[in-house]
Formats: structure tokens, sequence, C-alpha cells
């Protein structure tokens, strides 16, 4: 799928405020520093049009990005940070979890996991929380330049074993890099099709 215009739509902390839930919307979300600014910048190849963060965890913001006049990228908070207060940790789970079980709209969860580490608790828990309210999902596999592919490919292997405790399948996955620009057209591709129903 070709990305012809993409522009900032809206920043929200409210669930109420959001854009009608009428254009089908696919989101992105992950630690802290996970690479989700760059990987949104990057499928969009708009630099800037996702701020990467200066301060991780800071902001609590729901962003909605327009594309195609069509379909919705939205820029999730990142989780796990390990500076935010138990308060805005609870904050943020009310906020992104009502937006995840509610919104009509939303047709996947892209969930972001560093290529580079070993699975963590707070992604695999994500992941299960995703998968008890029956929320679809595929995982991302962030910055696969800084490492061989071998690496990755364990990397990958370590997330699906871990999932396997819990479900049949694994989700779908995708290996990107912001900086190769490797997995854009796999994960266009892919919304592209479900665009398509
Ligand atoms: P966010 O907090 O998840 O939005 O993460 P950012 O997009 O702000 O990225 C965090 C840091 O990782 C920044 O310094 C980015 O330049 C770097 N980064 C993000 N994606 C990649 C990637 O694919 N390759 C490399 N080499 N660096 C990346």
């Amino acid at each position: 799928m070709l990305i012809h215009t993409a522009e900032f739509k809206c920043s929200n902390t409210r669930t109420e405020k959001l854009p009608p839930p009428v254009l089908p919307e696919y989101a992105f979300i992950g630690r802290s520093n996970v690479g989700k600014s760059s990987l949104i910048n990057m499928l969009t190849q708009k630099k800037g049009l996702a701020k990467t963060s200066q301060t991780p965890g800071k902001t609590q913001l729901i962003n909605h990005f327009l594309i195609n006049d069509k379909w919705y990228i939205v820029d999730l908070p990142g989780y796990g940070f390990a500076r935010a207060s138990k308060s805005s940790r609870g904050e943020w789970e009310r906020f992104i979890k009502y937006y995840l079980k509610n919104r009509e709209s939303l047709q996947c969860v892209f969930v972001l996991i560093d290529s580079r580490v070993p699975p963590q608790k707070v992604d695999l828990e994500f992941c299960f929380w995703l998968g008890e309210h029956g929320i679809p999902f595929m995982l991302v596999f962030t910055k696969a330049d800084k490492q061989s592919k071998h690496k990755t490919q364990l990397t990958i292997a370590a997330f699906k074993k871990a999932l396997l405790d819990f479900f049949e399948e694994v989700p779908q996955q995708f290996i990107t890099s912001s900086e190769t620009q490797e997995g854009r057209d796999e994960i266009l591709t892919c919304i592209g099709e479900i665009n398509k129903g």
C-alpha cells in the first residue's frame, strides 16, 4: 500500500474526545524507548510526525494520525517506564485499557518489542491481557539493524516460546528497522489487506 498523505489529527488524554470511530484504526504500543515514534515516522515517511520521546513516560497521550484520509495510525503512550509513579501508571492502565477494550474501529494492535532484549515480563503480560480480552494483535520486533539477523531470530523464538505458555498459536510477527526501512512494506501490506476486509 502506498501512503499518499499522513497528517496529525489530534492528541487526547481522555477517551471521550477521540475522533468518531468511523475509520479503521491501527494502534502502536510498546515499552517506552522501543522505537515507536521512529517506526511511525518510518511507515509514513514523515520525519517528525510522531515526536520521538525526549522524556520517556512523560506524555500520556493518544495521538491519531490520519493516513490517505482513510484510516488512522494511533500512537499509544508507552508502558513500563521505570520512573513513572504508581498513580500515573494506574492512570495509564485505566485510560489505555479502556480504549483498547472499547474502541469499535480498532482493527489491530501492533505490540512493539525491542529485538535485542530477552522476553520482558511487562511485554508478555500486556500480550496476555490483549489475548484475554480478545483484542487482535501482532508483534513488531524493532531496531533489527542493531544486531545480526540470527540474534533477532533468537529473540523472536524466545518470545514465541513464552507466549505459547498462554496461547495455542502465536500472532503474526514483523521485523523492523527505522534506519533501513526493513518491515515497512510488510506492515503496510498487512494493514492494506485488513482494510480491504
Ligand atoms: P519511543 O519512545 O518508543 O517512541 O522510541 P523512539 O522512536 O523515540 O526511539 C528511541 C531511540 O531509539 C531513539 O534514539 C531512536 O533514534 C532509536 N531507534 C528507534 N528505532 C530505531 C531503529 O530501528 N534502529 C536504530 N538503530 N535506532 C532506533
